[in-house]
C-alpha cells in the first residue's frame, strides 16, 4: 500500500450537544493542523476520533478498521482504539512519577520490558534523566514531553495533539517544535495538531482543516489553503490581514487601494465587486539603501500608522495615502532601522500582482467575524 494513502478518514454530523459537520482525512506520516476559533468544536472532533464522544452520525476509519460507521452499528470504545492523546493541560497522574506515568500506557507490555520501553519513549522526548520525578517537580514543557512519551508508548495508530504548546512559554515552545519535528519524522501514522497559532501551523503541519461553528470551511495543503482561501471570511479566520473590497473590470484590472492593478491569473469571477487578499510576500518595501526587486510594479505611497514589535520583526500598519485603507506587513528590525522607518514617516511599497488572490464579494448577509 502507498505510504501516503489516506489512513484516517473522519466524517461527523450531529446537531446536539453542539452542531458538527466535519470532514477530514490524514495520511501516514502526515501532520494535519485542525484550526478554528475557540469553541468551534476542535476538541469535540478529537474526542470523536478517540472514541470519547459519539457523534450522532459519523464515520471514523483508521487503516482498515472501522471505529464508527454511519449505519450506527459499529462504535469501538476508546480503550479499543489505538489513539495517543496529548491535551493542553498536562493530565499526568500527580501521585505517579514520570516513569510510572508512561508505563501506565504500556498495558500491552509485560514485566521488565515495561520499564525498558518506558525509558525508550522518555529518551525520545528528551526526558530520560527525569524518570523518578513527580509531575509537580517538572516545568510545563517537561510535563508536555512526558505526556507525549505516554501518548507514543501506546504505539498508537493515530496521534492527537490538542493545543499541546499553548500553556508553555515561547522559548520552550520553540524547543518543543524542533523536538516534535524530529520525533514525527520517525512516526508513520496520521497526526492531528489542534492549534490556532498560524505560525505553529506553518512550522509543523503539512495540511490544514479549518472549522468554524463545528463546520469544515476549507481543507487542503497548507500552501493551498493559506494562499487560496475560498472566501474573505476564511481568509480572516486564517489570520490574514490584507483583505479588501475591490472592483474588477472587463479588462481584468482591479481597482483597489486607490490604484489599478492588472490581474494576470485566471479567475472564474465575473466583473464587478470582489474580495481581494494580498499575500504578505506580495508587498515589497522600497528601500533607500538599494532598489528592491519588483518595486516598479504598482507602487503605493503610505504613512506608517503603527509599529508593533514581534520578535526580530516589526509589524507595520501603513495608511495608504489618498484612501481609507491600511496595509499590514512585517519587516525585520535591522532593515527597518537601515531605512529609517518610524511612526508617521512616509514609506513606499509595491504590490506584486501575482500575490493577489481574488475571492467572491463578501455577502452583506453574512458579516465578517
Ligand atoms: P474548541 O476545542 O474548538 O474550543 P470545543 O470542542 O471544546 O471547541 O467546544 C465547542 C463548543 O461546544 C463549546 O461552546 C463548548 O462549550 C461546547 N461543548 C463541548 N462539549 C459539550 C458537551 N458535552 N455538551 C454541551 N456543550 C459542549
Ligand atoms: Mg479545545
Amino acid at each position: 500500500m502507498d505510504d501516503k494513502a489516506i489512513t484516517l478518514q473522519v466524517r461527523l454530523t450531529q446537531t446536539v450537544p453542539i452542531a458538527l459537520d466535519v470532514q477530514l482525512q490524514c495520511g501516514k506520516g502526515e501532520m494535519l493542523a485542525l484550526t478554528g476559533p475557540s469553541g468551534s468544536g476542535k476538541t469535540t472532533v478529537l474526542r470523536c476520533i478517540a472514541g470519547l464522544h459519539r457523534a450522532a452520525n459519523g464515520m471514523v476509519k483508521c487503516n482498515d478498521q472501522v471505529w464508527q460507521d454511519r449505519q450506527g452499528k459499529t462504535f469501538i470504545g476508546a480503550q479499543q482504539r489505538r489513539v495517543g492523546l496529548v491535551f493542553q493541560q498536562y493530565a499526568l497522574f500527580p501521585h505517579l512519577n514520570v516513569l510510572q506515568n508512561v508505563a501506565i500506557a504500556l498495558s500491552h507490555v509485560k514485566g521488565q520490558d515495561k520499564k525498558t520501553k518506558a525509558m525508550h519513549w522518555l529518551s525520545l522526548t528528551n526526558m530520560s534523566g527525569m524518570h523518578d520525578k513527580r509531575p509537580a517537580q517538572l516545568s510545563g514543557g517537561q510535563r508536555q514531553r512526558v505526556a507525549l512519551a505516554r501518548a507514543l508508548a501506546r504505539e498508537p495508530d493515530v496521534l492527537l495533539l490538542d493545543e499541546p504548546f499553548s500553556a508553555v512559554d515561547q522559548l520552550t515552545r520553540e524547543k518543543l517544535y524542533r523536538e516534535l519535528a524530529l520525533i514525527r519524522s520517525n512516526l508513520n501514522i496520521p497526526m492531528i495538531l489542534v492549534t490556532h497559532d498560524m505560525l505553529e501551523v506553518q512550522q509543523l503541519a503539512d495540511s490544514l482543516c479549518l472549522i468554524h461553528h463545528g463546520k469544515t470551511l476549507q481543507s487542503g495543503s497548507i500552501n493551498d489553503v493559506m494562499r487560496k482561501p475560498e472566501t474573505a471570511r476564511i481568509a480572516r479566520l486564517l489570520g490574514h490581514k490584507n483583505i479588501y473590497t475591490a472592483n474588477l473590470n472587463a479588462n481584468k484590472q482591479l481597482h483597489v487601494l486607490g490604484t489599478r492593478i492588472d490581474i494576470h491569473q485566471q479567475t472564474a469571477l465575473g466583473t464587478g465587486p470582489v474580495s481581494v487578499l494580498i499575500e504578505p510576500s506580495a508587498i515589497i518595501m522600497h528601500r533607500n539603501d538599494r532598489p528592491s526587486n519588483g518595486e516598479r510594479e504598482n507602487p503605493l505611497s503610505t504613512q506608517v500608522n503603527e509599529m508593533v514589535a514581534m520578535g526580530e520583526d516589526w509589524l507595520l500598519k501603513l495608511d495608504v495615502l489618498g484612501t481609507n485603507e491600511q496595509i499590514s506587513f512585517r519587516v525585520s528590525r535591522h532593515v527597518a532601522a537601515r531605512n529609517n522607518i518610524e511612526t508617521n514617516g512616509k514609506l513606499k511599497v509595491s504590490i506584486l500582482s501575482e500575490g493577489i488572490h481574488l475571492m467572491p464579494a463578501a455577502q452583506a448577509t453574512s458579516p465578517l467575524p
